[in-house]
């Protein structure tokens, strides 16, 4: 654990949620609400934001917190373990609320 720099699971969170069609084009996604790993096509649900952009919800936990494999971002459990840790603040989740 904690081999991920601070930078790398920061950015990654921050990194521009992808629209629908691209995000259908990842090889794989993650989300670090949950920290489940599946494939583009077991999204069923998108959110609109607030710039129009479409925003993958996680199949498993319905959060908002998904990122594609195309960020450059390892998905890997432990990578999304510690994304978790990091963004499990409830600050952070209200403020992502707030931009959906
Ligand atoms: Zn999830």
């Amino acid at each position: 654990m904690n081999h991920y720099s601070q930078s790398q699971i920061i950015n990654a969170a921050r990194y521009p949620k992808n629209h629908k069609d691209e995000m259908e084009t990842e090889i794989v996604c993650g989300c670090y609400s949950c920290t489940s790993i599946f494939f583009p096509n077991e999204i069923k649900e998108y959110q609109r934001a607030k710039d129009h952009r479409s925003v993958a919800v996680c199949p498993f936990c319905n959060s908002p917190t998904v990122i594609g494999s195309r960020s450059g971002y390892p998905i890997r459990k432990d990578f999304l373990e510690e994304m978790k840790q990091y963004w499990s603040k409830e600050d952070y989740l209200n403020s992502l609320k707030d931009n959906i």
